[in-house]
This record gives C-alpha cells, structure tokens and sequence, in this order.
C-alpha cells in the first residue's frame, strides 16, 4: 500500500482520511525520513515508561522510529514508585540501571501488621538478583532518565501531538494526529505500538474489548511527612480487624507514599489533608500527624486486560492492554518489561531481518505474565482487606508461618520483583531434555563473562543490542568451528562463560548457552553438538546478516560490540561470501499465538 494509501483496514480500525495536511512535520521528522515509504518504521504512541523503554530499544537499533505523547512533558506526579529487580536489570541491560540507583532509594523489606502485629517481613535480598531490593524513584524521574537516553541516541518525544485515528494498508499504517496548535497530520509508520495508557486510543481504535471491572471504591494516595520513627528501608503494610488496610511507602526526603484502599466513592475528588488525616487517624496502629504533602490523589482501581496484544501491524504495551491495582507496585514494571521483550523483535521485523510472524511471539510470551500479575495483585488486595474473622485468623497464623520457610520467601520475592519471569516453549526458547543450568526461556543471570579479552558482566554484553552466545573458554575453538554458526556472525555477540556460574546442564547438550537480547535463554548446546543454537538462528532470521542482501541494508546499526575481535573477525571472514541458508519456514508453518 503507498503512504497514506486506502488499502485495507484491520477490522475494528476507525477510518481516518488519508490525505496528508502539510502542515510541517514535527522535529523528529529529521530522525531520518526516507524520501519515499512510511515516515518511519516505528511509530510509537505514548511517552510514559513504556514507550520510552521501547523508543530506546528500537533508536539504540537504528529504526526509523517517532515516538509521539499528547502530554507537554514528563508527567509531573509521583505516580509508581517502586523499580523492581527484573526492572533494574533491563535498565542494566540498556546499560542506564546506575543512573537509576544514583537518583533512587533502597528499599530492602516489605512488613505485614495485623492488628499491629508484624505477621512478617518479606526480604527482597531473596529475589535472586544481584539487584537484591526495590528501588523507591518517583515517575516522574524514571520518565525524565529515559527521555535523556531517547536524546542521546538521537531520538526526539514529539509533545502535544495526540493520536486520534489508524488506518492500516498493506505495507504501512497511516496514523491521524492532532497537535497542540491545532492542525491535524497524519503519519505513516511502518508500524505503530500503543503505549498510550489505560484509557489507550489506539486499543479502541483496534476494536479490542478491555475485559475486567473496577473495584468497588475508590483509593487515596497522600506523599507527606509523618511523625513516626518507621524503618525507612521497608513498606509497611497494615492490615485491619474491619478491612481497610494502610500502606505506607518510604520516599526520599523522610517522606511517606500513604496509600488507603477502599475509601468509599468519592467521584473523583481529590482528598484534602484534613481527610487524609482523619483516615490515618481510624487506620494506623497508633497515633500519627500527617503534614506537608506534594501529592494528594484519588483514584478508582481496575482489573482489566485487552483481548489481544496485535492486530497485524499494530501492537500494544503497557497500561494500554492492562491495568490492576498498585498493590506489588507492578504496573510500570510489567510494562517496561513488556517493551524489552517487543523491543529487539520489532527492530529485526522491521528492517526487514526477521519475519513478521516473530511480532506474534511477543503477545504469546508477555500475556501469561500480564494475567500473573492480575492475579498477584488481586491477592494482595484480597488478603490486605479480609474482614472475615476466620479467614483473618487464618491468614494472620498462615503468613507468619510462611514468612519463616526460606523457600517461601525466596518464591515470593521472586514473584514480586519479576525475577521469576520465564517464557514457554517454543521457537524462541527451544526445549531440550537436558537437566540442570538456566533452560530456555528462562531469565539469564547477569553472569560474569569475557569479551574482547576483557572482564565483563553478561549484561554488559547485552547492551550491544545483540544476541550472546557463552561459550566456555576451552571450548571456544571447536564451538566456533561449527559451520552452521558463521552466517551469523554480525547478529552474534561471542563471549566465554565461566559454566560454573552458569551452571551447565548435565546431559551432554550443555555448555554453550544463547542467550536473547531481552536476557531470556534462547538455546543451548555444545561444542559438538551446536544444532540447537544453529536451529534458532536459522528459524529466525530470515537470512543472515552475512547474506549479501542483509549485508546491504543500511537500517540495522548495532551499538559498538564488546565481542573478542579476534572471535568476530574469524566469524565475520569465514561467513563472508558464503549464500544464506537461513529460512522463515519455520515461523511460517508455526502458529504462533
Ligand atoms: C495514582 C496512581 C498511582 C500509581 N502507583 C503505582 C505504583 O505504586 N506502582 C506501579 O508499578 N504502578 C503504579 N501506577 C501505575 C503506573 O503509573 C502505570 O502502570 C504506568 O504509568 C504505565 O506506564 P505506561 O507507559 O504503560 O502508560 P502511561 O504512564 O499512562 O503513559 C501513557 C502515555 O501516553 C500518552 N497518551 C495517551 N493517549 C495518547 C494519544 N491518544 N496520543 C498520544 N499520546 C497519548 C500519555 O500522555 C502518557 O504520557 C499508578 C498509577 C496511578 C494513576
């Protein structure tokens, strides 16, 4: 379909006219634009932490990519506060998990009361991540860091530019937007992600059904001081005989995040303090003066989810395909998790590197989290509030009991800050019968590994946007010499693993481990025995990035490589002239969702 053109429309799509206005592009016309085909490649709707996660991954992978938020900056509430472990370690990942713990603070321990009583501390040290704690930034930060790593990769946020329409053709989808003056455009984008929120134009315009109900009242939030000697390293959750629990979040400064559930039906009003008071006053265990606030809120929780995450070249992320309530403070870290597991597909997709039926594996993977955390958090609702006094009593002889089994702990915390997440079987996470070491489709730890003769951490490697291939430094010859490996050797950053920190499976498949670019195991394999990585690569890519015709296109700019040049120069020379032999059969004959 041309630019702008009226092929077909994905059904459920409002239509938009697709003339252009010529009112003058916006500044990150300059990202790049080709003189003919879409105005990008990726069009990505929303700035909030979603987007902006996504919008560095695809930049840092030189797409074409807009990234548009109707808003005039970065919101300026408090709104999440908690950056879970799995979170920091995609931030490691993109190599901005520093810039984040400078600015942040550490909160090592989530408390449970009843009545008073702490029933018991849940320790976040257990998670399983070297980012052993939650980190407490307000929103607002997190946004501002990300759009800082947008600018440095050359990437502009278009502000006051809201979408209002889609039309999808065949080759491209036309977006309609609105600017802040008034005068109405349209863009042409290869493809377009939502990441507009929970109350997202571009879900609606896809006709998906947001499934799901609010709860049955409304929630405050107060960030102010309290004259109580509360650890500050903890979240303390007070549960209560009548049901009505209160949440007191550490923030810097000495403040308090004050959370109340359940504050009767208030139709959108904003708290004074007075209330906020007379509340605390009925909830906490003991007498409390609540002062100074920056942010008094209320708020009605939903428990939604969209009926789908695709609809041919549009794709949603993030709050635009669910919402639940902040118990677990899970919302903005489901969704820029969602982002980097989109992020590395979407950019082989669209330059042309990878089949389109890829995108559908990012909906298969990230759903089964997204309905795990409507369910964590539903029970953190339902335990916090029962008023039942058996099912109180159970629970407060139950958790304490629980709290004390080590396995426990670890279970939970690993739940709660991510770490736990795991994708299914399938061409991105090839099974294998092996026992023992990180399987496929399970987060990679950060590991210590060698590139370029130097010292470094697996996600570190990571960073060059690429997938890793560990590979154990006596074995780096013979695993090297596999045939199957050299067309792809641009797409492969070689580092050599200690297969003691990632300890290696025990049946002879083992010990050379692919890891995704999003940290997930891809494959394992051995020296001898490297088909399973070959088998990947090859159900991937369409051709290999050593194929001449992929060697050709200009789209693809991986950031500088740590690889051992040595390695890659042996790889790159061996693939070099050699026909591609890579094929998307695979992902053809597979279905996917
Ligand atoms: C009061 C409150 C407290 C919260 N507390 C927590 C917490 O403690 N922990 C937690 O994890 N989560 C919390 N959340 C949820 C968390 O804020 C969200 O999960 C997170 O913001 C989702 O990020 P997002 O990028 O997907 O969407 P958003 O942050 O909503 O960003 C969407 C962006 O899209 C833009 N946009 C919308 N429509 C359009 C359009 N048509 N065209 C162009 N741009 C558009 C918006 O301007 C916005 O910038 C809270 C939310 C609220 C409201």
């Amino acid at each position: 379909m041309a630019p702008g053109g009226g092929g077909p429309r994905v059904d459920g799509m409002n239509g938009i006219p697709p003339n252009r206005t010529g009112a003058a592009a916006p500044r990150a016309a300059a990202l790049g634009r080709a003189d003919s085909g879409p105005d990008c490649q990726v069009l990505v709707v929303g700035a909030g932490p979603t987007g902006l996660v996504l919008g560095a991954e695809l930049l840092t992978r030189g797409i074409r990519t807009r990234i548009i938020d109707k808003g005039d900056g970065v919101a300026l509430q408090a709104r999440a506060i908690g950056i879970h472990a799995r979170t920091l370690e995609i931030l490691d990942m993109m190599g901005l998990a520093e810039r984040f713990t400078e600015r942040g603070q550490v909160v090592r321990h989530l408390r449970f009361y009843s009545q008073g009583r702490c029933l018991t501390s849940l320790e976040f040290a257990r998670c399983g991540s070297r980012f052993g704690f939650l980190l407490d930034l307000p929103q607002d930060e997190t946004e501002r860091l990300l759009r800082a790593r947008i600018a440095e990769l050359g990437g502009v946020v278009e502000q006051g530019a809201e979408l209002t329409g889609l039309a999808a053709g065949a080759d491209a989808v036309t977006a309609s937007i609105r600017c802040n003056a008034g005068q109405v455009q349209t863009i042409t984008a290869g493809y377009v992600v939502g990441c507009d929120g929970a109350h997202s134009r571009v879900r609606s315009e896809l006709g998906l059904t947001f499934h799901g109900q609010p709860y049955p009242q409304d929630w405050l939030l107060a960030d102010v001081l309290l004259d109580w000697d509360l650890r500050e390293d903890a979240v303390h959750a007070f549960f209560r005989l009548d049901g009505l629990p209160m949440i007191l979040f550490p923030m810097r400064g000495h403040r308090w995040r004050l959370t109340l559930p359940f504050a009767g039906s208030r139709g959108g009003q904003a708290p004074t303090l007075a209330e906020i008071q007379e509340l605390t006053d009925q909830r906490a265990p003991r007498p409390v003066t609540v002062s100074d606030p920056t942010w008094l809120a209320n708020f009605r929780c939903h428990r939604r989810s969209a009926s789908g995450y695709r609809r041919g070249r549009v794709l949603l992320a993030g709050d635009a395909v669910h919402i639940h309530s902040p118990a677990g403070g899970q919302g903005v870290n489901t969704g820029m998790a969602e982002a980097h597991n989109l992020g590395w597909k979407l950019a082989l997709v669209a330059s042309g590197r990878a089949p389109d039926a890829l995108l559908d594996s990012y909906g298969t993977e990230r759903r089964p989290v997204a309905e795990q955390v409507l369910k964590l958090t539903h029970a953190l609702v339902h335990y916090g509030s029962m008023s039942h006094p058996i099912k109180r009593r159970v629970r407060d002889i139950v958790v304490p009991a629980l709290g004390r089994s080590t396995a426990i702990q670890r279970r939970v915390a690993s739940r709660i800050s991510q770490i736990y997440v795991a994708y299914p079987p399938g061409p991105l996470a090839r099974p294998d019968r092996a026992r023992g070491g990180p399987r496929p489709g399970r987060r990679m730890p950060d590991i210590k590994v060698r590139a370029g003769g130097q010292a470094a951490t697996l996600h570190r490697a990571l960073r060059g946007g690429r997938h890793v291939l560990i590979v154990p430094a006596a074995h780096l010859a013979s695993a090297l010499s596999d045939s199957g490996l050299r067309p792809y050797s641009s797409d492969l950053q070689v580092v050599t693993g200690d297969a003691a920190q990632a300890p290696a499976p025990d049946n002879g498949t083992g010990p050379v481990l692919l890891v995704r670019p999003d940290g997930h195991v891809a494959a394992r394999g051995s020296p001898g025995s490297m088909e399973p990585v070959t088998g990947y690569l090859r159900d991937l890519f369409q051709e290999p990035a050593g194929h001449p015709t992929a060697r050709s296109q200009k789209t693809v700019h991986h950031t500088p490589s740590a690889a051992p040049p040595q390695i890659k120069d042996d790889l790159e020379d061996t693939a070099a002239g050699k026909p591609g032999t890579g094929s998307s059969a695979h992902w053809q004959t597979r279905n996917l969702t």
